[in-house]
């Protein structure tokens, strides 16, 4: 059974990812960094199916509990082990 962040550090880990979207599209220089290209999408979902934290059939990170197949498309999103970067 995959164990995932508490409910509530779920919740603070949208209303963070919900704040860097939402900055993003308020400053132009980073509006373009939203969605990532799909090769850098194909790469962080590479790492991720890698990784010890992944939980293939939820297709959740166990560390931060988000869905992979969103978090890898956002540009100002990084993996909380760092094994992938946003971008800057
Ligand atoms: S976001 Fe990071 S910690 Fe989570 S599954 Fe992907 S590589 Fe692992």
């Amino acid at each position: 059974m995959p164990e995932y962040p508490s409910l509530q550090k779920q919740v603070n880990n949208f209303k963070t990812s919900f704040a860097h979207v939402t900055l993003s599209l308020a400053n132009k220089k980073y509006r373009k960094l939203l969605k990532v290209p799909k090769h850098i999408f194909k790469e962080r979902i590479s790492i991720c199916k890698d990784c010890e934290r992944y939980v293939e059939e939820h297709h959740r990170c166990e560390e931060c509990g988000c869905f992979v197949g969103i978090k890898a498309r956002v540009g100002v999103e990084g993996c909380p082990l760092k094994k992938w970067s946003a971008l800057t």
